[in-house]
Parts: structure tokens; sequence; C-alpha cells
């Protein structure tokens, strides 16, 4: 049992024994921790399990803080479309993206009217984005209530803040009734609805500091425990692997630079501050997402010195988040995970021996085959709808239905006969398919792809990659991804902190559905039995069960 077994975390950063706990907390009778006030949910964007393994000896700040906490370092986003919005969609709801309807990042609604007819996941469908890439950003899309909408339900005086890099993550994080948010748009940090009132000083402060960066970049500086990573690795033209400074002007590198995380950290931080949360008669939320770590591994791939910097700056951050709540005073429980897990980039991957490693071929483009199968079946304008080469791929609803069979069985044959498809489901076979028994780390395929299926949503196939395919082709200045049915891009760490907690690691195959049914039961928050798709995990390993709440 490690030494620090007895802590928890109080007042000014000072961890004290359960003993002194009492002392400060309690006059007479049974000693209990303090019931938290405020719970912190942290999303590490692409923060796999592979990264947390492989980061956790340098780990010197908040998240050695954390790491001696109750840590599953190999939880599971168990779904197959390991993307951030589906991702994030399950951390608060307790639920698989088949219930949150967050199948994808987007997906094809055959309604839209325009000529991709891809609704992103936070999109306003009644308003879809127009020629200008602007969209109102909502939670509608979301079928199930977060942890936050369950909070205000039961005291309409809980608050639900979400701070974010991204719009996605706030939103699914935060639900359908956040008092506050803020996230970054690609220039500048804003807030739901995107009101034309002046942000607070805080933010109007991160977002002068990110305008002056993209003005007048800096020349990142590489911590002494990364420089062994910094090995070139030519990618087409260019390379990845060793820190170079962004051109001026260049908001999109702005995303990939320590300053991105600093700069969500700073607003959170301010939040945490100016609304005095867990401060009031009611239990409040924070969620934070640290989005940065997943374009670093897009732009550069997850095992170069980019991402070095990246995931000790992340301990950084987490840091200053946990110095923050401790000089609140209040009692506080955090949880950080992430949304998805992710696969460096082919190049360096092939370099390791793993000759497999490629993206996706333009002919598995879903307008590739579609106009093949136009020409088969002489059919005028587009046959299949997709987002990408793989996942969801739709039929065009104008088909005649004499029609529609025979196009959809020869589609399949012709992706099946592509060397980077492992295999291929129809709608119809998901839907059939049960409801897993078996822990997560054995599910099958289709029960992967059934906990991403929804009959409203899903395409008419679903398009396998084989592993070691990274889903997305290079373009944007992406050189990696995740989105596979793989372990690498499901396994994430889950780590819980804070009042009432216990800390043990378990390699147990826990899953980021579990985090609601487990804070509920911390909170005395009750969830009737198949409510959510998670259980409860006991946070203690005594006698005290933390469940029994929720099991009573
Ligand atoms: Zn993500």
């Amino acid at each position: 049992m490690p030494s620090h077994a007895t802590e928890i975390p109080t007042a000014d950063g000072i961890r004290l024994g359960v003993a002194a706990v009492c002392m400060a907390f309690f006059t007479a009778g049974a000693c209990a921790a303090p019931a938290p006030r405020l719970i912190v949910a942290i999303s590490v964007d692409q923060f796999s399990a592979d990264l947390f393994a492989a980061y956790r000896p340098l780990f010197r700040s908040g998240l050695r803080r954390l790491s001696g906490g109750v840590v599953y370092p190999s939880g599971y986003q168990s779904h197959a479309g390991t993307e951030t919005c589906p991702g994030h969609s399950t951390i608060l709801t307790g639920d698989h993206p088949a219930r949150t309807g967050i199948i994808a990042n987007d997906w094809i609604d055959q309604s839209v009217e325009r000529a991709d007819k891809a609704l992103y996941c936070v999109e306003d469908r009644l308003q879809p984005r127009s020629a200008d890439g602007r969209y109102r950003v909502t939670a509608d899309n979301l079928k199930v209530p977060t942890l936050g909408d369950r909070l205000k339900a039961r005291d309409p005086a809980s608050r639900v803040v979400a701070v974010a890099g991204k719009d996605r993550a706030a939103v699914m994080l935060g639900g359908h009734n956040i008092d506050v948010a803020w996230f970054w748009d690609g220039r500048a940090y804003v807030t739901l609805p995107q009101a034309a009132a002046p942000p607070p000083p805080i933010v109007e402060a991160v977002n002068a500091r990110a305008a002056k960066l993209v003005a007048q970049p800096r020349m990142p500086s590489l911590p002494a425990a990364c420089l062994s990573r910094a090995v070139a690795v030519p990618v087409g033209a260019a390379s990845v692997g060793t820190l170079r400074k962004a051109a001026a002007g260049d908001y999109k590198a702005f995303r990939t630079s320590l300053a991105f995380d600093q700069a969500t950290t700073d607003i959170a931080i301010g939040m945490l501050r100016s609304l005095r949360l867990g401060r009031g008669t009611s239990i409040d939320l924070l969620a934070i997402g640290l989005s940065a770590t997943d374009y670093v591994g897009h732009t550069y791939g997850t095992d170069g010195a980019e991402m070095c910097a990246q995931v000790l700056s992340v301990d950084g951050n987490v840091g200053r988040i946990l110095a923050a709540l401790d000089a609140t005073r209040v009692p506080y429980v955090v949880v950080l995970t992430a949304d998805h897990g992710g696969l460096d980039l082919p190049e360096r991957n092939a370099r390791r021996g793993f000759l497999q490693a490629a993206r996706p071929r333009d002919a598995l483009q879903p307008a590739v085959i579609g106009r093949q199968l136009a020409d088969e079946f002489r059919l005028p304008g587009p046959v299949l709808y997709g987002v990408g080469a793989f996942g969801d791929i739709y039929v065009a609803r104008e088909l005649p239905v004499s029609l529609r069979a025979q196009v959809l069985a020869r589609a399949r044959d012709l992706y099946l006969a592509d060397p980077q498809v492992e295999t291929v489901f129809t709608a119809e076979e998901l839907a059939a398919v049960p409801a897993p028994t078996r822990p997560v780390t054995e599910w099958s395929l289709a029960e992967r792809y059934r906990a991403s299926f929804d009959a409203t949503r899903s395409g008419d196939l679903l398009v396998v990659p084989r592993p070691y395919i990274t889903p997305i082709p290079l373009e944007h200045g992406y050189v990696a991804s995740h989105g596979s049915p793989w372990n690498y891009d499901r396994r994430v760490p889950i780590l819980f902190y804070g009042a009432g907690i216990t800390p043990f690691e378990q390699s147990l195959p826990v899953e980021t559905v579990d985090i609601l049914p487990t804070l509920a039961a911390l909170i005395g928050l009750p969830l009737a039995a198949g409510e959510v798709d998670g259980r409860c995990l006991d946070l203690d390993p005594g006698p005290v069960d933390s469940c029994d709440a929720a099991r009573h």
C-alpha cells in the first residue's frame, strides 16, 4: 500500500492523513470524507492509454497527483467509432453512442439541403452550415442527459460550466443546460449562444494573448526529457518529429502549440474563481476539454518530440487546475479521461516493422465506389454518401426501391474486395446484434459497431478498416489519426481523485460509460436499473462500498 493511501486533497494543496481530516471536518462521531461539492471532469483529447503509460514516469505535476488516486490505466471507449464527438458523449452520460445518438463527428443526413449531406454533431440541423462555415452550436443532437443535466434537474441551483478547445467537447461534456461555456472557434474563445455581449476579462485577456502569439510566434523549447524523441521522419515532401516555429498568422498552428491548452486552462481556472464554483448551496460541475493533444497527434503523430512536449504540458496544466481547486478549500472530485486513443503516422509505424501501416486508397472513397455503381446500374446522380473511406456509408434515398438491395449487395462486395477492408456490416446485421455480456476487452467487431449504431443516423453499410490502416487521407496537414475499432483507438486512462476516494490501481477493463454512474453514486444522484449503459465502480477498496447508494 503506498504511503499516500490515507491522504485526501484538502485546502491549500496540503495533503492530510485521515485522522487530521476527521479533526478538521468533524466534531464527533463517525469519520468520513466530506461529500464533494464540485465535480471536475477533464477530457484530454486523444490521450490514449499508450500515451499515459509511455509518459507516466515523466509526470511531475497534475498527472502525477492523479496517478496517486484511483487509476484504471486501460479503460475503454468501447465503441467502434472512436472520434471526438462520440467519445465525449459517453463520458458524462453513462451511455454508448448507440444511446447518445452521437455516432460520429459528422454523419450523413440526406434531408440536409446541401450537396455533401454531412451534418456536424453539434450543428443545428434546422440551420445547417452555410457556405461560410458558420453554424449554430447546439446540444440538440445528443439524445440523453449529461451529469450536468441530471444535477440541474435535481437542483436548478447547480451550475454547469464547460470550457474546451473544441465546441463539440464543451457541448458533449456539458449537455443541454450549460450555464457557461467557452470554446475556441478557430480565432478566439466564444460562448453559447454566440452572444454579442463582451466576454469577461479573463477570456478577453486569453484571446488577446492568443492573437499576439499567432501574430508573433515563438520558437518552442523542448523539455530535456523529450530530446531523445526528436528524430525527423519524412512524410511526403515534409517531415515530422522535431519542433519548429509556426508561421506568423497561422491560426491552425496555434492549436498544436503548448499555448492552446494553457489558454483553455486559464479560462477554466478563471471560471472556477469568478463563479465561485462549489461554494454555493448546490453541487456544481466544471467540465474541461484539453484539445491540443489531438491536434498534435493528427499533425505530428503520437511518438515524436512534439507529442512528448505536449503530454508534459498537459501534466503541468492539470497541476495548475488542481492547485486552483485546492485554493478554493472546496471538497472536490476530479475525473480525467480521454475521448479516444490514437495511432502514430504510417511512416513511423512502417519504420518499426508495421509494414501494413497505410492511409486509405482513393479507390475506397464513397464517391469513387458510388461512380462505379452508377455506371454498372445506369443510375443518374450520387449513389453513395459517406464522410470518409471507412465507417458509415449511405445509399442515396432517391434510389428506386427495386434496385436498392442489389446496389447494397454490390457495394458490399466492392468494399470486401479491397485489401484495406477487414469486413463490412449492414445496418440490418448490427440492429440484430444482442447487447454484449462479456467484458469490453472481449467484444467482437460486430459488438463494437453495435455500440456505435443508431438506426436513425447510421449508414446502410459499416466499412471496417484493417488494423494499422489510418482512417483519413493525407489532407488538411494531418498525418495521423484515430477513428478505428481497434484497441489503440479504444483504450484510454480513467482516473478518479479527490474527496472520498481511496487510492488504488486496477487493470480491469472498465469503460468511460462507467464514469457517470460512479460519480452519481458519490453524490447520491439516483439512477434506475438499466437507465444507463455503464455500471458504478466502487472507488473504495475497503469495507465502504461507494456504490451502495446506487445499488439500493
Ligand atoms: Zn478527439
